[in-house]
């Protein structure tokens, strides 16, 4: 199939990420810079030659919320703002194994343990250590998901382990680019975030990591994160949009991006990252109309985030499944059988699918 969007610059890079070759950072400048239009069409021809045609869903647990001793600026969970979430130490493996089969009855194909934290800690908290572990084998041994974890900062030792236990991919967000972060993160630095993607992937684990856009980086920000993750090299790049959370310093900041901004975005980072799923994380339903939010799928995201963030209310996963409908996709039902009428009707109420949702309220967009 001939792909061509009548644009030249875009119509050059697409051909050559369709023949294989790797954009760089001043083809990621170049087209961010291009009309909406052209890049999501080049988008979806990215995702449609290299991905499987559908939409991979994940789910999260907030396994143990707040009281974090990090100053991530757009974090409800840190111990350094005051934004009134509720907190609570680890769940258990019990209430993890319930929260991983209402996501595999909601049509997740991933379950991702989540912990607030800079690192869980083997040689520091042992116990929360082996609960840890003790929800991974739970969860792997009764569900037909793949079991991911975001836990913070790992040592060898930690990473080694976990991939024993058989965690597919290892989650810790970049958030921004290198020279913003410090505008967003004080207590650590990129490198630090860097350093434990590193040691994730050497113990085998895949990587999940990606940003939040709309916290007042530049367009530039936004392609360097990109080029950062392509040399750290991820197979999963969430990508959250900014909630601003009343207490903490991005709520001053936040409100700054547009949908064309995060449709192109998407675009382009589809176009950097041919054979990542580009999923779409927290913060997309309160910065996207309910009728925008198809738009992102058909500028090539291929994955999303489906049921409660970490401390938001996300959309029902009967929601996204119109959603993902409605952008002429289907969704993965690759690791798991789910029925994707029976998801929407059970969620037809949005008042069950509220009462249904875990204990993860407040307001913060990003996994850790
Ligand atoms: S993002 Fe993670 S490390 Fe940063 S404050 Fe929140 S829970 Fe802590």
């Amino acid at each position: 199939m001939v792909y061509e969007t009548n644009n030249e610059t875009v119509d050059d890079a697409l051909e050559r990420v369709l023949a294989g070759e790797r954009l760089d950072r001043t083809d990621g400048l170049a087209l961010l810079a291009q009309p909406v239009e052209p890049l999501a069409e080049a988008g979806a021809a990215v995702r449609d030659r290299f991905g499987d045609g559908t939409v991979d869903a994940c789910s999260i647990v907030n396994a143990k919320a707040g009281n974090c001793a990090e100053d991530c600026g757009f974090c409800a969970q840190s111990v350094h703002f005051d934004t009134g979430i509720d907190t609570y130490d680890f769940l258990g493996p019990e209430k993890v194994l319930e929260a991983a089969k209402r996501a595999e009855r909601d049509g997740a194909q991933r379950f991702g343990i989540v912990v607030a934290e800079k690192g869980v800690s083997k040689e520091n908290r042992p116990e929360e250590w082996e609960e840890v572990l003790e929800s991974v084998r739970l969860v792997r041994d009764e569900c037909d998901l793949e079991v991911d974890a975001s836990l913070g900062i790992l040592t060898e030792e930690e990473a080694a382990i976990l991939a024993a236990e058989g965690i597919n991919h290892y989650n810790h967000n970049i958030e921004t680019s290198p020279n913003y972060f410090p505008e967003v993160v004080g207590s650590h630095s990129f490198a630090d975030r860097v350093k434990t993607l590193e040691t994730a992937k050497a113990a085998g684990m895949d990587l999940c990591a990606g940003v939040i856009l709309g916290m007042g980086e530049s367009p530039t920000d936004r392609v360097d994160a990109a080029i950062a993750l392509q040399d750290i090299g991820i197979s999963s790049l969430p990508v959250n949009v900014l909630n601003p959370v009343a207490g903490t310093p991005m709520a001053e900041r936040g409100g700054n991006i547009t949908t064309e901004e995060i449709v192109k975005t998407v675009a382009v980072y589809k176009l950097l990252h041919p054979e990542s799923r580009v999923r779409l994380t927290g913060g997309r339903e309160v910065n996207l109309d309910p009728d925008e939010q198809h738009l992102p799928l058909e500028a090539g995201a291929d994955g999303l985030l489906t049921g409660d963030y970490l401390t938001t209310e996300g959309q029902s996963p009967g929601e996204d499944l119109e959603i993902v409908e409605r952008a002429g996709l289907e969704p993965n039902r690759e690791t798991n059988e789910f029925d994707p009428e029976e998801v929407k009707a059970r969620y037809g109420d949005s008042a069950e699918s509220s009462t249904e949702t875990t204990a993860n309220t407040g307001a913060e967009p990003s996994d850790d």
